[in-house]
């Protein structure tokens, strides 16, 4: 049996379930927010990772803590974490834009695509350790 709480926000997706899934993902910089029922959030490969995590039993990448936030790695940030989904708590969220930001402005311009992804790849691996580095002071 399905409990489904009487205050369960309904599928921002499909707009029938009731919403088990919350997500905050940030998309062009700026920050976008989805409620998807566990059909949809199935569908788009969200709800689960390959470890078969849910975003509610998952922990924040970084430090461990409860997770605020998932959104799914990119091609250049899976050979680092080798997880499809990133998730991260809500000072983890902050502190990791914040420094991808920053390290994004020391990639030069006009490189081609694929060095453009060597670039990105190494970048992440540094942002990373810079979030964890930063978490632990
Ligand atoms: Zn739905
Ligand atoms: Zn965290």
């Amino acid at each position: 049996m399905e409990s489904r709480p009487p205050d369960s926000p309904l599928c921002s997706a499909c707009g029938r379930h009731p919403a088990h899934t919350f997500l905050t993902e940030i998309i062009d910089g700026l920050m976008t927010r989805s409620s998807l029922c566990n059909d949809c959030a199935r569908a788009q490969q969200l709800a689960v990772d390959e470890n078969g995590v849910s975003i509610h039993e998952a922990k924040c990448f970084y430090c461990g803590q409860k997770v605020a936030s998932g959104s799914r790695n990119q091609p250049w940030e899976l050979p680092a974490r080798k997880l499809t989904m990133h998730y991260t708590c809500l000072r983890c969220m902050g502190l990791y834009h914040q420094l991808l930001l920053e390290s994004l402005g020391t990639i030069p311009d006009h490189l081609s695509p694929e060095v453009q992804l060597r670039h990105m790849e190494t970048l992440v691996v540094e942002v990373d350790s810079l979030v964890r580095s930063t978490i632990s002071e």
